[in-house]
Order: C-alpha cells, then sequence, then structure tokens
C-alpha cells in the first residue's frame, strides 16, 4: 500500500491548498488512535490509549509524514495541534519545501506553542526533502547509522506483579527504563530486581518535591545498579536539584526542565544532561541544535520520546547516532502501529536506509 492509500485508510481529511509555482502541495492532517499494549501509568497520568497527530505532506510524487504527539501538560491535545497545522496550511502550500529551514522560522513565528503540531510539520518536511534528495535522513546529517545507541525499553508503573511481568516481557531489550517518582518506588525496583540483573535507568517525571528526599532516594537507587536518574524534582526546582547533584553519585537528566536551546545554558551546572524529545522541540531542526548545544557544554545527550508511531520514533531515530542515550521506545508500546520504521535488534536502534524517514506502511 502507498502512504497517501494508507493515509486515506486511516481516514484522513483532505486538506486541498492551491496549485503553485513548481507544482502543487497537498497537506492531509489527522487523529490517530494509537491503542496501549498495556495501561500506561507515570506520575503524570494512566491511559489506554493516546491519539497523535498525523500530517501528509505530498508534492511532485513523493509523500513526507510527520507525527506529532501533544503534551497534557503544555496545554496540547490532539485537537488543539490539528487546528495549529490547518493554520499554516497557506504557508506550507505557499512555500518551496527545500526552503524547510526557512518554512519553519515561519511556522514557528505563527503558531503560538503548540509543539506537537509543529514537530508533525518539520517531521513531514524533512521526510520528503529526505526523498526528493534520495538519502536517508541520518545522511542528510552526515550521521552513521553504525553509531546509533541501544534503546532502554520502558516499564510504566504497575504492582509488583505487573511489573514482574512486563520486565519478562522486556527479556530483549539489555537495559530498562523505570518509571519512579510515587510511594511504591521501592517494591516496584525490588520487582524488577526479583527478575532481572539488567541495568536500569529510572524516570521520576518530576515527582520528589522535596531535596533531602530526592537524596534518600537517588542513593538507594545508586545502590540497585541504576545508570542515572532522570528529572528527580519538579521542573523549575533547579536550584534545589543542583544541591541535590552535589550529594548524588549517578548522573542527572533533565528533561520536563528542558524544552528548548534557551533552557540549556540555566541547567548546565544542575544537570548532567538533557533528554531531547521531537514532541517539545518542535521538531528534528531544533531537536539537533539542541543536542549540539549540550555537547558544547560538556553534557550528555539522550533522544526520548513520547508513546507514538513509528514516525515520531523513527523521525528522532535518525538523530540518534549523536547521543549518548536513547530511549526511542513509544512505538513499541502500541498494537496498531500504522507504519514499520526504525527497528531494535537485541537493544540496538536499526536505522532504516530508505530515502527520508524510510518508513513503509505496517502490513507491507
Ligand atoms: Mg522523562
Amino acid at each position: 500500500m502507498k502512504r497517501r492509500d494508507l493515509f486515506k485508510a486511516l481516514g484522513a481529511g483532505v486538506a486541498s491548498v492551491p496549485a503553485m509555482a513548481g507544482g502543487p502541495s497537498k497537506l492531509e492532517s489527522k487523529v490517530v488512535r494509537l491503542k496501549l499494549r498495556h495501561t500506561w501509568t507515570t506520575v503524570m497520568s494512566s491511559s489506554d490509549y493516546r491519539d497523535t497527530v498525523h500530517l501528509l505532506y505530498t508534492r511532485d510524487g513523493l509523500a513526507g509524514v510527520g507525527e506529532g504527539a501533544p503534551i497534557v501538560r503544555y496545554h496540547e491535545n490532539a485537537e488543539s495541534a490539528e487546528r495549529a497545522i490547518e493554520s499554516v496550511h497557506d504557508l506550507l502550500a505557499a512555500s518551496d519545501p527545500r526552503q524547510f529551514a526557512k518554512i519553519m522560522a515561519g511556522v514557528f513565528r505563527r503558531i503560538v506553542g503548540q509543539y506537537a503540531a509543529k514537530a508533525a510539520i518539520d517531521i513531514a518536511l524533512m521526510d520528503w526533502f529526505g526523498q526528493k534528495l534520495g538519502v536517508p535522513l541520518y545522511t542528510y546529517f552526515g550521521l552513521d547509522p553504525a553509531d546509533a545507541p541501544v534503546t532502554t525499553f520502558s516499564i510504566g508503573i504497575d504492582n509488583p506483579e505487573l511489573t514482574r511481568q512486563k520486565v519478562r516481557e522486556a527479556e530483549a531489550f539489555p537495559v530498562l527504563k523505570i518509571k519512579v517518582g510515587l510511594a511504591t518506588d521501592e517494591p516496584t525496583i525490588d520487582a524488577v530486581r526479583s527478575v532481572t540483573r539488567k541495568p536500569l535507568r529510572v524516570d521520576a517525571n518530576e515527582g520528589w518535591k522535596d531535596k533531602e528526599e530526592a537524596v534518600r532516594k537517588i542513593n538507594w537507587l545508586e545502590s540497585q545498579g541504576v545508570e542515572f536518574v532522570e528529572q528527580p524534582m519538579p521542573a523549575e526546582m533547579i536550584e534545589e536539584t543542583r544541591w541535590v547533584r552535589g550529594r548524588v553519585h549517578i548522573p542527572i537528566i533533565a528533561d520536563e526542565s528542558c524544552l528548548r536551546s534557551a533552557d540549556i545554558p540555566k541547567l548546565a551546572d544542575a544537570f548532567d544532561g538533557i533528554n531531547v524529545k521531537l514532541d517539545k522541540t518542535g521538531g528534528i531542526l531544533e531537536a539537533y541544535r539542541m543536542i549540539q548545544i549540550a555537547k558544547s557544554l560538556r553534557m550528555k545527550t539522550m533522544l526520548g520520546c513520547m508513546i507514538s508511531s513509528s514516525v515520531s520514533v523513527t523521525a528522532a531515530a535518525h538523530l540518534s547516532p549523536l547521543v549518548d542515550y536513547a530511549d526511542l521506545d513509544g512505538n513499541l508500546l502500541i498494537a496498531n502501529d500504522p507504519y514499520s520504521g526504525v527497528t531494535v535488534r537485541e537493544g540496538k536502534l536499526i536505522l532504516p536506509d530508505r530515502p527520508g524517514l524510510g518508513l513503509k506502511p505496517a502490513a507491507a
């Protein structure tokens, strides 16, 4: 099935836009409901599905696909993301997609917030452009796919019995990411450790509000074979995190504290690294910039993702040869991925070598 047909099968509304010099562009956006394999619980929420917004950008016989996973914490949802995309249809239709950086600068000026929508546009344009050049996106960025890191597989918060079951199901992954930040942290880690001795990375999602509690928890996690901790304290508690950092022995990675480039300098002595996600940055271009800025400040870099299909996860994966850590498993947590792209072999990310994102319809 061609991408266009797949998109139709997903029930996309087609927005016709005027013809332009060099060939008409066509934009189709659609909210796609992704069903989760397990009910997903973190400090922030619990759910059985996630809605993401997909964008198909067609021109010159090539179809670029984009996706954004709206983040509730930043007052985004699938409908607001779709409206944001529709609000710049005229700009996209009137622009030359080879000037994707100029287009995205215009998109950032026109749309306030709505970074998932921006990500969907950026990814679709870059997918289109990679296909136009006939190269995979990692080649456009001058990267070697052999440098792609291992990805963690995430285990959401659950009771000990289900936690053990999820850890067994994740047998193929050499490193696990465990969601913590609740009163049940110790039983959770105990349950994981009753099944495996694998290295663990933990994400507290801002769960510890008290700096002494954070130190106590992290010191205990150090004794449990945890490699690093993500966002131990609320996003704005940077001073407290700096205090915590002086009292622990594993890296602290910023996620909710670090959305875009401008956030990085103030975090450089409170955190050891940053977690970059396309749905926070508004796309691949800003993600690339963040990774370079963090490296220049000698910070560790990580690529993460929201729960999304292979569109968004594959887009992030094309930058993964640049980073120290990857947590790109959002597509593995869903049961109805419309596409296949990046795959995982013994935990390592395997990038598709087809042009652009290199996506195929899942059934193909
Ligand atoms: Mg996180």
